[in-house]
């Protein structure tokens, strides 16, 4: 028999604000020592009394409106409560019944990541069930017969988006997921990463006939530190499952950890009754309004999300999916490539213009900034600004430079900052293209190598590059590569005897 994975994923994200969800402490503690971010209200002290931080809010709309979601008007905190030493409360401030942000949607390409780049992509829609905020718990360490509480994670705020039961495999939790990255990053609400646990996910899962419309009984996988991860658990459960349901055996509604060292999950709860959190409205805090005005404000800081910027860059530039895919994967280097494409002198070449600098990217760019260490998201901060790459392609275009000069002058730039056109004055970089004297040096060469001219003639074209290379190297580079091309094959066809 066939089955079919059926996925619904849960996922928390940390938002990024400068201080706690319901007090003042500062949320940027990495690196800190340990119960230094704390007050009396991350503590769980008798009588210490929550406030709203309104940033974190705004946060979760951004989420959720980026995620296509409807967002509550009103919605109010419940305590969720339950016991645990990393909950000093015993109860977590959270929203249950309005969720901030529900019923959304979200748009993911699907690639066969494992088999390296695909120019094609499956574009699946993900409903998302609900996003809501709450407060993050404080962190556990546990060292022999000893446990260790860290507070300063108590209070962060933490949004949590749920999907409905849509994702049909591993590749496409990962998509979601990178997606789901990329949204909070182009947003600037989060870093998203997981490994340093600004992302955690937990996904739910069941296998089914294929064609059958009824779920099956799900397992849910925790502990998922990566992307790959989360890929590569629902990979061993999709096998480990089909392979209980063939046997014909039944499988167990248990909670899994991945095990990364042995590559394989591991039991960590059998199914207990439903917990009993006895929601009940937070006393301490008001219910929140959301005006139109509000909401109005905050969608306009919405930018342009990746997939978006993909498509347009295909459609309007005729750029490839690669192409789109690299230019969009940081905000940054995507703001940046489209500054340089507005400072072009010949909007009617976009298209050219826009696949000549996508190619500076790729290559030259990132190139030098992998060699200074310099992250892609800093792409700002360094001395290049767009106009200048555009004005160097201009100069290439024009003929006044040759590709290779071209290089010299962008690492120039990269190191200086000062403009392309400047460095090409002062340095004497404009190319040679005066035909006399291009005549003259191609002549010189000619004669000075009678036994390749005759190769060339023989049609031995690798001995034409080699010629080529005289020419260039007597003009120290800066000949008209086309001209000399040209002028080269006249002048042997001329000894032609
Ligand atoms: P629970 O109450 O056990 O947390 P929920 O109904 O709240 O379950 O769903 C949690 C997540 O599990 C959601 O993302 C949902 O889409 C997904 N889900 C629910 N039922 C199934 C199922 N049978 N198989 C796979 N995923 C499921
Ligand atoms: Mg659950
Ligand atoms: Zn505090």
């Amino acid at each position: 028999m066939e089955y079919e994975v059926v996925i619904g994923l849960e996922t928390h994200i940390e938002l990024d604000t400068a201080s706690k969800m319901f007090c003042r402490c500062s949320a940027q503690f990495f690196g800190a020592e340990p119960n230094t971010h704390v007050c009396p209200v991350c503590l769980g002290m008798p009588g210490a009394l929550p406030v709203i931080n309104k940033r974190a809010v705004e946060y979760a709309m951004m989420v959720g409106l980026a995620l296509n979601c409807k967002i509550a008007r009103y919605t109010f905190w419940e305590r969720k409560s339950y016991w645990y030493p990393d909950l000093p409360k015993g109860y977590q401030i959270s929203q249950y019944q309005y969720p901030l942000c529900y019923d959304g949607w979200i748009e993911v390409d699907v690639r066969d990541v494992t088999s390296g780049w695909q120019e094609h992509a499956e574009r699946r829609r993900i409903r998302i069930r609900r996003a809501h905020l709450e407060e993050d718990t404080g962190k556990l360490t546990h060292a022999g017969n000893y446990s260790f509480v860290d507070y300063n994670r108590s209070g962060v705020p933490l949004l949590e988006i749920v999907t409905e039961p849509d994702i049909r495999s591993a590749d496409e939790a990962y998509a979601y997921l990178s997606a789901l990255q990329q949204i909070v990053r182009y947003l600037g609400v989060s870093s998203g990463d997981m490994e340093k646990g600004a992302m955690r996910c937990e996904p739910n899962l069941s296998l089914r006939p294929k064609g059958s419309d009824t779920f099956g009984v799900k397992v849910e996988i925790k502990n998922l530190n990566s992307l790959r991860a989360v890929r590569d658990a629902i990979a061993y459960e999709i096998e480990r499952q089909t392979r209980i349901l063939r046997a014909g055996g039944q499988i167990q509604q248990v909670t899994l950890g991945w095990d990364e060292a042995r590559r394989m999950t591991v039991v960590q709860r059998e199914k207990e009754s439903a917990h009993d959190y006895r929601y009940f409205p937070e006393p301490d805090l008001p219910p929140l309004h959301i005006s139109e005005e509000w909401l109005e404000a905050v969608r306009a800081r919405i930018p342009e999300l990746a997939l978006a910027r993909q498509d347009r860059y295909r459609r309007e530039y005729g750029l490839s999916a690669y192409d789109a895919v690299q230019l969009t994967a940081e905000r940054a280097i995507a703001d940046w490539f489209e500054e340089a494409l507005r400072t072009s002198s010949a909007p009617h070449s976009l298209p050219a213009r826009a696949k000549a600098v996508a190619n500076w990217i790729q290559t030259e760019l990132f190139r030098l900034m992998r060699v200074h260490n310099v992250p892609l998201d800093n792409v700002w901060h360094i001395k290049v600004k767009p106009a200048q790459l555009m004005q160097l392609i201009e100069l290439v275009e024009q003929g006044t430079i040759n590709l290779n000069t071209a290089k010299q002058v962008f690492e120039e730039v990269f190191q200086t900052g000062e403009d392309p056109r400047a460095i090409v004055e002062a340095k004497g970089l404009a190319q040679i293209s005066d035909v006399p004297t291009l005549r003259r040096v191609v002549e010189e060469v000619v004669s000075a190598h009678p036994q390749q001219v005759q190769q060339v003639l023989n049609g031995q074209e690798k001995v034409f590059g080699f010629l080529m290379g005289q020419v260039m190297k007597a003009t120290r580079g800066k000949a008209n590569a086309q001209l000399v091309n040209q002028l080269l094959r006249e002048a042997i066809e001329a000894s032609r005897t």
